[in-house]
């Protein structure tokens, strides 16, 4: 698809007799041009659904709002759109009512990890801080559908400050992620303000920003946002293709712009059944993708939120096509393929085995054509004991300044200096009996 072609002009007539490529790039042109009822997605595209369909859509359109910018609806494939990518993210399907009985609302339980309105804090030096409540399109898939549909609004200055006063207060974080909704739905003052509050933050060594706005209304990466973003370095960026038929002429100028103004940029994909759950099409994605200097950074494992069931693959789906990407494309096209741990436990990676055996000074490994190899480790390897000593240890850590941490779970069991033997869930029946027999 090219830019303004045959098919975006017409949608663009139809929506203003005066159209012109002018208004369609404009960002707040599509914004406000959104197709949100079945009647104008009829009338835009020429997509026609029975009277039966249409009244069956009603209870789902009122549950889950349907959003779509003018720009990623011309990416339809109108003559096959019951098959189309793009048309499975964005168009509404009756089957999102069903609500299976291991999903949940907030399935990584990112409401119970909030401190402070906005802000989940789950891991040791990082937060997510959700900083919007718009976005360009509805994604039938999103993992915060719960908060979709309530009305779209930027929190006030009063609930940013909130949680810009927890970051200020919680030295420990060093990342923060604004999220959403889009954060690029802000106007550039309101980001530009964010930012230089989390800048001025002494221990906010990186700042991230996960948007979808280069894939559904790349029009909104203009000079003025790059400028403003290029002030704040270093700001890295997540965006979200799933799909090779997503990185138009225009997604590639708006990447273009990001990467000229220095800032890495990362993909995170969400596996869809019927939408990319396909080796061929993740290798076509991340090799396009690192084309346009993207770097593909997670594959998600689909979340269990409410009404995603049918979007949902089984886990072997990802290792398959993980197998099909490691050694068989440049590593720094290879995501890593991750689930995230209902419950709040955070982002799994799951791999396919590589180790194949171990013997004391052996390891056996297969590698992607299935050449089985082993390696033969060092014989005189010095095992050192670490007691954290780290100003007396021949390594030169220069730990001034660094700060102090605790090892935390696995690495706690690993290390010598922390005399935990093991981790034992909270319930466990022989522990409680244990503690009955002591006391
Ligand atoms: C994904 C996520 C992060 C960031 O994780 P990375 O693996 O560092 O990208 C941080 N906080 C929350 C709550 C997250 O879901």
């Amino acid at each position: 698809m090219d830019i303004f072609n045959q098919h975006q002009q017409d949608i663009a007539e139809k929506l203003e007799t005066q159209s012109e490529i002018k208004q369609w790039k404009d960002w707040k042109w599509q914004m406000r041009h959104a197709v949100k009822t079945i009647e104008a997605f009829e009338n835009l595209t020429g997509i026609r659904f029975s009277p039966e369909e249409k009244a069956s859509f009603k209870t789902t359109i009122d549950r889950f709002p349907l959003s779509i910018t003018p720009y990623y609806l011309s990416l339809i494939n109108k003559d096959n759109y019951k098959n189309d990518p793009v048309f499975k993210q964005s168009f509404l399907d009756n089957r999102e009512l069903i609500v299976s009985k291991s999903e949940m609302s907030d399935p990584l339980s990112e409401d119970h990890d909030s401190p402070v309105p906005g802000i989940t804090h789950r891991y040791p030096d990082r937060v997510l801080f959700l900083v919007s409540n718009v976005c360009a399109m509805y994604c039938r898939h999103c993992t915060r559908k719960r908060k979709v549909g309530d009305v779209d609004f930027i929190p006030d200055r009063n609930q940013i400050k909130q949680g810009l006063e927890y970051i200020r207060n919680t030295p420990q974080v060093r990342d923060v992620l604004l999220s959403g909704g889009d954060p690029f739905l802000m106007s550039d003052e309101y980001l530009d303000w964010i930012l230089t509050e989390l800048q001025a933050i002494p221990h906010v060594q990186v700042i991230r920003i996960g948007t979808r706005t280069p894939v559904v209304l790349p029009y909104r990466i203009t000079d003025k946002l790059v400028s403003v973003l290029k002030k704040h370095h270093p700001i890295w960026i997540n965006t979200h293709f799933n799909h090779p038929r997503e990185i138009t002429a225009s997604a590639k100028e708006a990447l273009a712009k990001l990467a000229d103004a220095g800032i890495p940029l990362g993909n995170q994909s969400v596996l869809l059944a019927d939408v990319n759950d396909c080796p061929r099409i993740m290798k076509e994605l991340v090799q396009q993708l690192v084309m346009n200097r993207v770097r593909p950074y997670y594959i998600y494992q689909c979340d269990l939120s409410e009404g995603l069931s049918h979007f949902r693959t089984p886990v072997r789906k990802g290792i398959e096509i993980m197998e099909s990407l490691i050694g068989h494309t440049s590593g720094f096209a290879v995501p890593t393929f991750v689930i995230d741990a209902p419950g709040g436990g955070g982002k799994i990676p799951v791999m396919p085995h590589y180790i194949m055996s171990w013997s004391t000074n052996k390891v056996i490994l297969r590698n992607y054509e299935g050449v089985i190899t082993s390696y033969r480790e060092p014989d005189n390897y010095e095992t050192t004991i670490c007691d954290r000593d780290c100003d007396h240890c021949k390594l030169e850590l220069d730990v001034q300044g660094s700060d102090e941490y605790n090892a935390v779970g696995i690495e706690k069991l690993l290390s010598d200096y922390d005399d935990t033997i093991s981790l034992i869930p909270a319930d466990n029946d022989r522990m409680d009996r244990r503690e009955e027999h002591d006391a």
